[in-house]
């Protein structure tokens, strides 16, 4: 019998607001002291009253609209109670009955759309490090506004999963709502796994696997637990619902002890907050501030930069908006120098902060087109348009001062090609040109670049050295 695997998938996505959801205490707490970003409203002391944070409602408004969710004129907050020690409030304030974000869909590169169940804005819990007989509790992330995205079990495969997942991160990073910093958590993803022999109506008992923090870690468990449940419902036995951890080292799930039931959570109506009650025109307004998104960015492109090239080129907004200010024409042979210089040689992280101007980067692209740069010379000028010393005085002045503009001037050329070929060194490889020995033509070219010190374009070099020894 052949199973088919259906998975699900929750994610929490950390927004990027200043302060954090409840209270006016710094968000970013990357590079300070424990326990230093916490304010009496997130560790909850008696007679605390939460604020909400305007701009996290305002992210939540981008990040669903870039799923294509409708977004709820009226939401409210919940309490989900449960005791843990990074949780000093004794519960969570979240969205369970009346959600912000409703039903939507994320289109896949390869065209499939997941549909979104919801998504829903909630505080986040601090954080437990634990030692060999003791544990410590940092507070900073507590009230960290999160967006949990939860999607309908529309994937049926790990590389799907992955592909969802990938797609989810950019559209957040996109929206701007997150700083999509997946090594430090900011988003963090739950796996929901189950198998049905085909043709079945019915879903089969799934699994969930929790907390996993790359794409990779994503598929690398998804497709294990597939393979798992492949087993045990091949030997005849039963899935057994239950929540997995995903370790990367030893490759495989296994099972952690949950907390407790859903039922047990005992939700109900967070009476310190108001509702939220949003106009269309707010909504509206909020919405028309999402910039272009991936896809469309691949309908744009598709035609100009390589599927493979361009989903590459995907990951870096910054670097799709810029493409996008500049002049169409040249935008195939910017984004080749992107994919060349900066993807291949790793410096993308540093140098996409800050990005040359789109003026610079059409000077370039033109001199390319009219063949002023040999290829090595383009990338150098192209380096040099991030460096800060160097920024605004334009890829023009900079190839001259570098010395770096080709000889396009035939006459002047012909001149050089002359003089090569007059000298006694080259007639041997003269004789043999004429004699039918093609490869002897590089040797030439090479002769007359280094006669012109680089400067001399190759290609109108050897159309000239052709011409002259028919
Ligand atoms: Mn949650």
């Amino acid at each position: 019998m052949r199973y088919i695997p259906t998975i699900g998938i929750e994610c929490h996505v950390q927004l990027c607001t200043k302060t954090k959801l409840f209270s006016e205490v710094d968000n970013d707490a990357r590079g300070k002291e424990p326990n230093s970003c916490v304010s009496p409203v997130d560790y909850a002391l008696p007679g605390m009253l939460p604020r909400l944070n305007g701009t996290a409602v305002k992210f939540a408004i981008l990040a669903g609209r870039a799923m294509n969710c409708e977004i709820n004129a009226y939401s409210r907050f919940d309490r989900k109670h449960y005791f843990y020690p990074d949780s000093p409030k004794g519960y969570q304030i979240t969205q369970f009955y009346q959600p912000i974000i409703g039903a939507g869909y994320v289109e896949l590169p390869s065209g499939n759309k997941i549909r979104i169940e919801h998504a829903h804005l909630e505080g986040d819990a601090g954080k437990l490090t634990h030692f060999d007989n003791y544990s410590l509790v940092d507070l900073n992330r507590v009230d960290t506004p999160l967006i949990e995205i939860v999607s309908m079990p529309d994937i049926h495969s790990a590389k799907e999963a992955h592909d969802y997942c990938k797609e989810l991160w950019r559209l957040m990073c996109y929206a701007g709502v997150t700083n999509g910093d997946l090594y430090n958590g900011n988003m963090r993803f739950d796996v929901n796994t189950s198998l049905a022999p085909e043709g079945s109506k019915t879903l089969g008992t799934r699994t969930e696997i929790k907390n996993l923090n790359s794409f990779r870690s994503v598929e690398r468990a998804a497709e294990y637990e597939i393979a798992r449940q492949t087993k045990v419902l091949e030997a005849g036995e039963k899935v057994i619902q239950q929540t997995l951890g995903w370790s990367d080292a030893t490759g495989k799930t296994s099972p952690q002890r949950s907390k407790e039931v859903a039922a047990d959570y005992r939700y109900m109506p967070e009476p310190d907050l108001p509702p939220i009650r949003l106009s269309s025109e707010f909504i509206e307004a909020e919405s028309a501030k999402l910039p272009l998104m991936p896809n469309n960015y691949r309908a744009l492109f598709h035609e100009i930069i390589k599927p493979d090239t361009l989903e590459v080129l995907l990951d870096y907004p910054e670097l799709m908006h810029k493409l996008n200010e500049i002049n169409k024409e040249y935008v195939k042979s910017i984004s080749n120098l992107f994919t060349s210089v900066l993807l291949a040689e790793e410096k993308s992280a540093e140098y996409l902060n800050d990005l040359p101007a789109a003026k610079d980067l059409e000077e370039l692209a033109e001199m390319n087109a009219k063949k002023e740069l040999s290829s090595t010379a383009a990338k150098e000028v192209f380096l040099r348009l991030f460096d800060p010393q160097m920024k605004g005085r334009g890829a023009k002045t900079i190839a001259k001062e570098l010395g770096l503009i080709q000889e396009n001037d035939l006459g002047a050329l012909e001149e050089i090609v002359d003089a090569v070929l007059a000298k006694p060194e080259t007639q041997k490889a003269q004789d043999d040109f004429r004699n039918g020995e093609e490869k002897v033509i590089g040797f030439l070219v090479g002769q007359v670049m280094k006669e012109s010190h680089g400067k001399a374009n190759p290609s109108a070099v050897q159309e000239i050295l052709r011409k002259k020894l028919a």
